[in-house]
């Protein structure tokens, strides 16, 4: 039990100074005993109520309801709580009281399940320490925790997060290694301030192209899952160490393949077509050897067009670009994968050598271009 008697002090010297203004005017020497004396009650009391719980005579739930009488108004001011390497098989009550909450460490205990209605109530956590418990799920209102910027889930049974949880923008460390989680959120774009993710020893197949929008993100650690090849965008980022060591990554192996002939739905065609005249502000017209360029008819017109069509819009925005000529696609594309040194491309403080990283081409003239850097992947 890791009940810091040390805070429970400094909080009474918070109370002390809190104090009504006569008790200020108390000579200092006469506060400071007065002080001391209280402190020392209060000590008192903890030990023994610490005491009370090693041997079994209080629940977790009643220490902390026990604790809490003992400084009135102080415990709800509780900053840091240490709950950790005990035997909780779920969150106690009590904590829902505890608003004042920043930094709560519940690992090493025997959670399985996370109560909603707990967690969410804990509006200030800045920091939350489940590490090393037995967790399956961890539920939605987990986004009421605006203000969490560190997270750890270690060693627990997750199979997967929850999309919600990436609404937490002050995030900037989420840590998952060891559990059993196939894939991450697709929404996980939205953490836009997070820098650290370890989701080491999962059995994450594919990281979420969102990836790509994180700017911040200086480290990933995604050793022993099975990853085969990486965002499109991740050498975007700003990473200083990459680990993907023990993951079946793709290799460069001359294979046998024949290309299938490209037929594009009409929809694809129509889409291609919309994007291209919407990027082609200025179109190219040529009078006899000399070069004009002229405003593009038709992108005034898809312009104001598309203002009308919000789902077509929509469905447009979820558009990728070729990785070699830029041209934009909507469904339909060759799924290419290109070989970066991680120390030399991306400038990576550690050797994770070879990393394999998507790339999407628009078609197979592109692809029978020569000279790019491109492989096909043959898909077993
Ligand atoms: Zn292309």
């Amino acid at each position: 039990m890791n009940f810091h008697t040390e805070s429970g002090v400094q909080l009474l010297h918070i109370e002390a100074s809190l104090g009504h203004l006569q008790m200020r005017l108390v000579k200092e020497s006469k506060l400071r005993r007065y002080q001391q004396k209280r402190s020392k009650t209060m000590q008192v009391k903890l030990f023994k109520i610490s005491q009370q719980y090693q041997v079994g005579e209080l629940t977790t739930s009643e220490l902390l309801s026990t604790c809490k009488h003992q400084n009135g108004p102080a415990l709800r001011r509780l900053a840091v709580l240490n709950l950790g390497n005990n035997c909780l098989e779920e969150l106690p009550e009590s904590l829902a009281t505890l608003h004042a909450l920043e930094k709560l460490h519940l690992f090493g205990n025997q959670i399985k399940t996370i109560d909603a209605k707990i967690i969410g109530d804990l509006r200030n956590l800045t920091f939350l320490n489940l590490n090393n418990n037995q967790i399956k799920t961890i539920p939605s209102a987990i986004n009421r925790l605006v203000n969490l910027q560190y997270l750890s889930l270690d060693g627990n049974q997750l199979t997967s997060l929850p999309a919600e949880m990436c609404a937490l923008s002050k995030l900037t460390e989420l840590h998952a290694a060891g559990n059993q989680l196939s894939a991450l959120p697709l929404e996980i774009g939205f953490l836009v301030k997070l820098s650290r993710l370890h989701v080491q020893k999962n059995k994450i197949k594919e990281l979420p192209e969102g990836l790509g929008k994180l700017i911040h993100l200086e480290i990933i650690d995604a050793a022993a899952n099975e990853i085969r090849i990486f965002p499109t965008e991740i050498h975007k980022l700003p990473l200083k160490e990459l680990y993907c060591e023990e993951n079946p990554l793709l290799d460069a192996l001359p294979v046998h393949s024949i290309q299938e002939e490209e037929i594009l739905t009409l929809k694809e065609i129509t889409a291609r077509y919309v994007m291209k005249q919407l990027k082609d502000r200025r179109k190219m017209v040529k009078y006899g050897d000399k070069v004009f360029y002229e405003e593009n008819p038709a992108w005034s017109y898809m312009r104001r067009a598309i203002r009308h069509y919000p789902n077509i819009r929509d469905m447009l925005a979820q558009a990728s670009k070729c990785a070699l000529c830029g041209a934009s696609f909507l469904n339909t594309w060759l799924e290419c994968v290109r070989f970066v040194d991680g120390h030399r491309d991306l400038k990576l403080s550690n050797s994770p050598g070879r990393v394999p990283i998507r790339a999407l081409l628009c078609s197979y003239k592109c692809f029978n271009t020569p000279g790019h850097e491109f492989y096909g992947i043959a898909f077993p």
